[in-house]
């Protein structure tokens, strides 16, 4: 039935790992389904970064009937961890569009396992309990060029071991007080085998298990071990842990695990104008440099919801950059051009103006309204068509008027025509001033013949505009945002916080929105015609104004459109 060669054509471009799990299918290494796994620490909301391991965790096990992958919450440290962040995690996840096997799972569920098998280690003489700070540890363990120096408690018989390791557990000793440590080799070349500590002494009260204990495992001893208990056949982890895997190896190997898990290293993702460490963005939220996590700025998965990006754009700029073995940067302008591109397909076109300027025509007689149909996407007519009011005070963009036009233009200038989408053609006649010379208002007239766009007489008409009805506008709020670090590789300087790009946010109070955008649910995504996306936000209040974010705009302003990658 799953014959490996099938799948083989269903592998995606660029994706060692797909090989490499083809591989092991086909030679039935694991004698149990594909079982791959995303063990986000909950300390912090998920970002961009993230999704590409979930894509990849979950994409694997998608290309294969029996292929499941478990959401982990690597729950080690109790305190960084909050269960605020537990569940804003398996939002993200869900939201991405994907589902995990089963319950969610918890390391922490794993604890008396994992102190059970720390005894058995030490029952057969390989772990032992140690005295040293932590700093002896480190300065002890040497380096690449420096052997180990053996801590003198490393030869402590094992019934001593066992007594103190459960004393450990009972709460009779202070925090640094011991530690317990594998016993493997001071003066292994790999320095994660120099009796790497499997357990510290933590007083802290866990978001999960409470005070229950007051041991904590470290991330090497819980990671493979979580792993094992669940049954995982491929570990996916980032590049980082490549040095880990001798150790991971080592503990399976101790406790006597058949066909172990495997860990699998890939470059992790990192974006040009963006940071990607939970750390960072933290100081982002704390700082106040943001308004919080899903800050639509960010480039955690809550800000790009909150922003209007579509999940798809995000599982298809994951596709689109692959997987490999090498750490490189990625151009953000690719997520922008996967972000247009699916919005371009399915945002409903509507029109909006964002820096309104009255116009009044003339010849439109006083309170009344004419009704238009207007094509819901000129560029797909299958899209079909909606009602609008045109009435005789209609707002434009106060970028498409100029009183001295420049060469070519070819929209709205003192004598000259243009067309309001879907409605007429209008001429402007004379621009209204304010005494500080400011432009409040144009008086124009329309061709009458025109309704619909399209003059009676043929004549060609170049400029299109949007337009609303005065009578009928809903005020609104909008966000424009930009990207929020003007430095390409914000991570890269010594002060990222000082390379932040002060117009990443420009808030417009008075625009002017066609009647049915006041209706939009919150988080629904539109076009604002010629002006980008926009998703309605949920600070919109219920009976005031609706609040906007630009996703955004329709064109690359920062002209360097996704060379990379593509
Ligand atoms: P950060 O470095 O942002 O603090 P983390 O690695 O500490 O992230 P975890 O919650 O431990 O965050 O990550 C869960 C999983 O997501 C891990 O397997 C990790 O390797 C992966 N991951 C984190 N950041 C990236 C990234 N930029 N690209 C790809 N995968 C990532
Ligand atoms: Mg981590």
């Amino acid at each position: 039935m799953n014959d490996a060669n099938d799948n083989l054509a269903d592998s995606k471009p660029g994706r060692f790992v797909d090989e490499i799990v083809l591989e092991d299918l086909a030679r039935d290494t694991f004698g149990r389904p594909l079982l791959t796994r995303f063990p986000p620490e909950p300390n912090g909301y998920l970002h961009i970064g993230h999704a590409k391991s979930i894509c990849l965790n979950f994409g694997v096990a998608a290309l294969h009937p029996d292929g499941r992958c478990n959401l982990r919450f690597d729950d080690t440290n109790p305190a960084a961890e909050d269960e605020e962040f537990v569940e804003a995690i398996q939002e993200d996840v869900r939201w991405l569009g994907f589902q995990w096997n089963g319950e969610v799972k918890f390391a922490s569920d794993y604890f008396e396992q994992l102190y059970e098998w720390a005894e058995k280690l030490i029952r057969e003489g390989k772990a032992y309990v140690d005295s040293q700070s932590l700093e002896q540890i480190r300065e002890n363990r040497g380096n690449f060029y420096k052997p180990g120096i053996p801590s003198p408690d490393r030869d402590r018989s094992v019934e001593e071991n066992l007594d103190l390791f459960r004393r450990m557990r009972a709460g009779e000793f202070e925090e640094g007080q011991y530690v317990l440590r594998a016993k493997i080799d001071m003066q292994s070349k790999d320095l994660k085998l120099r009796d790497p500590v499997m357990y510290r002494i933590r007083k802290v009260p866990h978001h999960r298990t409470g005070d229950e204990w007051c041991i904590y495992p470290m991330y090497d001893w819980a990671h493979g071990q979580s792993d094992a208990i669940e049954g995982i056949t491929h570990s996916i982890c980032t590049l980082e842990f490549q040095n880990h895997r001798g150790l991971y190896e080592w503990f399976l190997e101790a406790l006597g695990i058949e066909k172990p898990p495997k860990q699998i290293e890939f470059a992790r993702l990192n974006l040009t104008y963006t940071v990607l460490s939970k750390r960072k963005l933290q100081q982002l939220v704390e700082g106040g440099h943001v308004s919080g996590w899903d800050d639509p700025r960010m480039p955690t998965l809550a800000g790009m919801r909150r922003r209007g990006v579509p999940p798809a754009a995000i599982r298809n700029f994951c596709d689109r950059i692959g997987v490999s073995r090498k750490d490189g940067v990625v151009d953000v302008g690719l997520l922008e051009h996967e972000i247009r591109e699916e919005l371009n397909r399915t945002a409903p076109r509507r029109m909006a103006v964002l820096r309104p300027l009255r116009v009044v025509i003339e010849n439109f007689p006083e309170g009344e309204a004419l009704e238009v149909e207007v094509q819901n996407n000129p560029e797909r007519p299958e899209e079909g068509t909606r009602k609008l009011l045109f009435t005789r005070e209609v707002f434009i963009e106060r970028d498409d008027f100029m009183e001295v036009p420049m060469k070519k233009w070819f929209r709205l200038s003192p004598g000259a025509e243009v067309r309001l989408r879907g409605a007429c053609i209008i001429r402007c006649n004379e621009v209204v001033k304010d005494a500080s010379g400011e432009i409040v208002e144009l008086r124009c007239t329309w061709d009458e013949q025109s309704k619909g766009g399209a003059p009676a007489d043929g004549r060609k008409i170049k400029g299109t505009l949007h337009w609303v009805s005065a009578a009928h506008a809903v005020d609104a709020e909008v966000r424009l945002y930009d990207r929020l670090f003007h430095s390409e590789n914000p991570a890269g300087e010594e002060n990222f916080l000082e390379h932040l790009n002060p117009e990443s946010l420009e808030v417009i109070e008075g625009a002017k929105l066609e009647p049915s955008l006041g209706e939009l649910a919150v988080g629904e995504v539109v076009q604002f015609e010629r002006l980008g996306y926009f998703a309605r936000d949920r600070e919109s209040t219920a009976d005031g104004r609706p609040v906007f974010n630009r996703t955004i705009t329709l064109k690359d302003s920062w002209a360097k459109i996704a060379k990379s990658g593509a």
